[in-house]
């Protein structure tokens, strides 16, 4: 069966942090794919001012992601109830996709907060999750049906890739070439609303 490790995130906007990640995460845990979940804005939370719009944010992993052949960009969650929970999400990927084993992928520090999730243990009775190091969070010991991976530890984030754009400065090497300009234009329309 083909394995897909699902990595979910607001992508606000995807990087090379990401992207890096992704990769080692499907060499490493022997993945077939690696779907970029783009997570829809909440309509129950107040959404940040600086958070683009869902269709921005998937266009820009979409095109970040050309040429990747094993990393997809992924909307599914835009199709689903809302707010969008991961257990829901998982058994709607399995439904939809029999021939698929799906690996949840999360970072130490969603780790560490992972038993306040809705329907935490029945995610751990029914999916392999992998868990990868993320700075300031020690993840410990792990039940059954969790591996630890370990990725390099990139020092980038979207909070600043939004703040470089927005002081006028450059983010060159923090997001793929095919996307700056773009990036660029999205977030300052965005600061303009
Ligand atoms: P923000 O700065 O807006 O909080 P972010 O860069 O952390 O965003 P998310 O969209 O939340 O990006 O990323 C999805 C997941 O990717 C996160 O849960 C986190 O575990 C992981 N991640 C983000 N940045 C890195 C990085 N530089 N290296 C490894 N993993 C990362």
């Amino acid at each position: 069966m083909k394995k897909v490790g699902i990595f979910g995130g607001s992508f606000n906007p995807i990087h090379t942090g990401h992207i890096a990640l992704a990769k080692s995460l499907c060499e490493k845990a022997g993945l077939d794919e690696v779907w970029f979940m783009v997570s829809p804005q909440n309509p129950f939370k107040q959404a940040a001012t600086d958070l683009l719009d869902d269709s921005l944010r998937f266009e820009l992993v979409e095109k970040a992601l050309k040429g990747e052949s094993q990393l997809k960009a992924c909307n599914y969650e835009f199709h689903l109830p809302k707010p969008s929970y991961t257990w829901h999400t998982l058994q709607a990927l399995s439904k939809d996709y029999p021939d698929i084993d799906f690996t949840l992928l999360i970072g130490g520090d969603n780790w560490a907060a992972f038993d306040k999730w809705f329907h935490h243990d029945d995610i751990l009775a029914h999916y392999p999750i992998v868990v990868y190091p993320r700075q300031g969070a020690s993840i410990g010991a792990v039940p059954q049906g969790v591996t630890i991976v370990e990725t390099p530890l990139l020092n980038i984030s979207s909070t600043q890739i939004r703040q470089a754009i927005l002081q006028g400065e450059s983010i060159h090497g923090m997001v793929p070439e095919a996307i700056e300009d773009l990036a660029c234009r999205y977030y300052e329309m965005r600061s303009e609303k």
